[in-house]
């Protein structure tokens, strides 16, 4: 008696609740704008009147007869599709493949309801509606979300872009996000200039796709050094987020530094134009699935591996004769790919690192594959707190270090 609801609609939505833990089958007898009024079935004395709280605006329970007489209903005709996306919204947002069967058994066993499939069905669809508006349209939350981490990480870079077109529509929506932590900014200086990059499809109802810079630390974990959503992965925008990353790490021309990706046009592009000086190395496992449409033989894959892994020239050149021997086409092929992008033998020393694939961020992709799933703010902060985890974790291996060489390293030393 006497709760109070801002609307009528809440009203409802609280009504609807009530009768589904309940278990009771609640019918409507007079609704309109300013009452409602409930009754239950089988002559049972249960009554509640809901209307306008005199001049205010909002709505007052107003009569109540709260006992039952009746039993127990398994169908519901107030847990419409609406009131179970309501309910269910926070699971189905947190994991938009959270099965309808799952749904199903909630509410069996806890309301004792029985509801169709194809009703849960719309109303899952109706909670990720709901979430896909929020990747257009939020671009007042992300505003505030971007000031946030500048705010608690200061000297963090967060640039948002809005779309062109539809600023000239009169509407501010939300095109692009670009996040470089301060602590990554700085933790990457001290490491070897090796970055990953690599764009990956977001997995939810949100479009776009995700970009990562990822670095190595000294035990070869992946330290994740940047992440953009952008609208899709091109020359423009790699050109955007390199454009950042250089400003970001002060990469200036990108001397001292060396990418490492697969061989995306834009991506390639992009680097060559904005870090002109940088050195960028082919990640082999793209080029043994380019190459190896022709050359699936296991003997000429081996070889192919090999060559990569040859570390001076000689060694490269007679590995090469003998892929030649075993099938000249699969050589010459072989060499389209320019061999100082994916040779050992060639590649520049200053960046100390052996890799020939690009492992460690697709790796850094998959961990992230479930935030993948999640409306935009949802991603962007599983994913900063999973980095912050797994870093004061690798912090905590580090203390443990019988010196200040990693060993990893240590072991590299003593292996040669
Ligand atoms: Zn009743």
């Amino acid at each position: 008696m006497g709760m109070t609801f801002k609307t009528i609609q809440e009203a409802r939505q609280v009504v609807s609740f009530y009768a589904m833990a309940n278990k009771k089958k609640l019918k409507t007898k007079k609704s309109d704008t300013k009452r409602i009024r409930y009754e239950c079935y089988d002559g049972c004395p249960f009554t509640l009147l809901i209307s306008k709280d005199g001049k205010s605006a909002t709505f007052k329970v107003k009569t109540l007869k709260p006992k039952h007489t009746c039993g127990d209903s398994f169908v519901n005709p107030l847990a419409t599709y609406h009131t179970l996306a309501v309910y269910f919204k926070d699971e189905v947002q947190n994991n938009p493949k959270y099965p309808i069967k799952d749904m199903r058994g909630i509410l069996e066993k806890k309301f004792k309801l029985n509801v169709s499939r194809s009703k849960l069905k719309r109303a899952k669809t109706m909670a990720l509606d709901k979430l896909e508006g929020s990747f257009k349209d939020d671009y007042n939350r992300l505003e505030a979300y971007g000031q946030e981490l500048r705010q608690s990480n200061p000297g963090t870079d967060v640039v948002i872009n809005i779309s062109k077109d539809a600023l000239e529509q009169g509407i501010r929506r939300f095109l692009r996000i670009y996040i470089c932590f301060k602590a990554l900014k700085d933790g990457w200086k001290s490491l070897r200039p090796i970055i990953g990059l690599d764009g990956t499809f977001l997995k939810g109802k949100c479009k776009g796709q995700l970009l990562v810079a990822v670095g190595q630390d000294s035990m070869n974990h992946f330290y994740p050094i940047a992440w953009a959503v952008v609208e899709k992965e091109n020359t423009g925008t790699w050109t955007w987020f390199i454009q950042l990353l250089r400003i970001s790490l002060e990469l200036k021309n990108g001397e001292i530094v060396t990418f490492m990706s697969d061989m995306q046009k834009g991506l390639l592009d992009a680097v060559a134009n904005v870090v002109p000086e940088a050195h960028h190395r082919f990640c082999v496992r793209h080029i043994e699935s380019n190459w190896c449409k022709k050359w699936r033989s296991g003997e000429e894959k081996k070889l192919m591996w090999w060559c990569a892994w040859s570390t001076y020239e000689e060694e490269f050149k007679d590995t090469l004769k003998v892929l030649g021997k075993v099938d000249e086409d699969s050589a010459s092929d072989l060499l389209h790919f320019p061999v100082i992008k994916w040779c050992r033998a060639y590649f520049d020393t200053q960046c100390k690192n052996l890799m020939v694939d690009n492992n460690f961020t697709e790796s850094f992709n998959s961990w992230i594959l479930e935030a993948r799933q999640k409306p935009i703010i949802k991603m962007l902060e599983e994913i900063r707190v999973k980095v912050m985890k797994i870093l004061v974790k690798n912090e905590k291996m580090g203390r443990k270090w019988q010196n200040d060489i990693s060993p990893t390293a240590m072991k590299l030393y003593n292996d040669y």
